[in-house]
């Protein structure tokens, strides 16, 4: 049986989401804040965590922090709708998704279910050929194409690519994205994302207004929908 962990100060979503999760199958702890959080993970390690950010004792990204020291299992964070800087930093110490309140809880349980997929993946790399409608990478071979025809990506291209492509629907910031691909001196130059994502959707999307695979998040990141 599938574990989840719900973390969340506020009584009535608390067990809002506790009743709605166990009646679609999954074991559920709770916690109304992070030192339970941290004490209920290590007594009874969850399978995904839902996190709620704005906790009253400890910071929400501190609990990631803490879970982050032992354990690699998926965490999903909700946070306020005005707290963009929040999420980011979620993200950058390790969360694996986000959601805004107020959301729909089929959108909740669609994201677990897609998070919970890709933990099972462990082993992404293993095929270094990624094929999606519209393009196929060989990420070995460094060869693209689109529509049967040979496509050139700048080493920049390719580097950005292989950091999403290898994580199929995970959201990457965008000072994640820069800090590998540039340096940790430029994870501010969203700007940099701007343009090299212009380019790649121009090169390998159908219709590069409206990208099917590349998707940006904003204020966020960027995710890779195959
Ligand atoms: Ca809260």
């Amino acid at each position: 049986m599938t574990r989840l962990l719900i973390v969340e100060d506020e009584p009535a979503l608390r067990r809002a989401l506790v009743i709605n999760l166990k009646a679609r199958g999954y074991e559920v702890d709770d916690a109304g804040g992070g030192a339970a959080a941290l004490r209920t993970a290590a007594a009874t390690p969850p399978d995904l965590v839902v996190l709620d950010l704005g906790l009253p004792d400890i910071d929400g990204t501190e609990v990631i922090t803490g879970l982050r020291g032992w354990t690699d299992v998926p965490i999903i964070v909700l946070s306020a709708r005005d707290a963009q800087s929040q999420k980011v930093q979620a993200l950058d110490v390790g969360a694996d998704d986000y959601m805004t309140k107020p959301f729909g809880m089929d959108e909740l349980t669609a994201r677990i279910r897609a998070a919970l997929r890709r933990a099972e993946a462990t082993d992404l790399t293993s095929d270094p050929v990624v094929t999606t409608a519209s393009f196929t990478l060989d990420l070995v071979a460094k060869r693209a194409l689109r529509r049967g025809q040979e496509v050139r990506l700048t080493p920049t291209e390719w580097h950005l690519v292989e950091l999403l492509v290898r994580h199929p629907g995970a959201l990457v910031s965008s000072s994640q994205l820069l800090a590998e691909v540039w340096g940790p001196n430029y994870t501010t130059e969203t700007n940099y994302l701007r343009v090299y994502f212009a380019q790649l959707r121009r090169k390998l999307e159908d219709t590069p207004s409206l990208p099917r695979h590349f998707i940006t998040e904003p204020g966020v990141g960027y995710r890779f929908e195959p």
